[in-house]
């Protein structure tokens, strides 16, 4: 088994509160909310950060996108959501399998 935490969760080696999951992406909640509702949306190929996708990657990356308004719309995020995805250390990026995290239901923790 691979040291990845994600991987672990998406393995279910490591429990977690899933809210979505289909054959290529796995959702669950963050462990440390930033907001009132906090999701991180996860490819079950471990990629480690956006950097490190491929030209082969391009469909599951669009799936991943397109899932994230599924997502959101499940979560009751009617008025809308934001969207965040760090890449690597410089970007703020601490778990090495990336992931989109979904983030709304009240007042954003930040602005851009
Ligand atoms: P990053 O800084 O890599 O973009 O975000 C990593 C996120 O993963 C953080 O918001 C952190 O709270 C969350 N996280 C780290 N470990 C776990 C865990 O074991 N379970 C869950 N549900 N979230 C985690
Ligand atoms: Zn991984």
């Amino acid at each position: 088994m691979t040291d990845c935490i994600f991987c672990k969760i998406i393995a279910g080696a490591i429990p977690s509160k899933m809210v979505y999951q289909d054959e290529h992406v796995y959702a669950f909640r963050d462990i440390h909310p930033k907001a009132k509702v906090h999701v991180l949306v996860v490819p079950r190929k471990h990629i480690a950060t956006l950097a490190d996708a491929t030209d082969d990657d391009q469909t599951l990356l669009g799936y991943m996108a397109l899932s994230l308004p599924k997502i959101a719309q499940a979560e009751g995020l009617t008025t809308g959501f934001r969207t965040v995805l760090n890449t690597g250390h410089g970007g703020g990026q601490e778990v090495f399998h990336m992931h989109y995290h979904l983030l709304g239901g009240g007042p954003m923790p930040f602005t851009v």
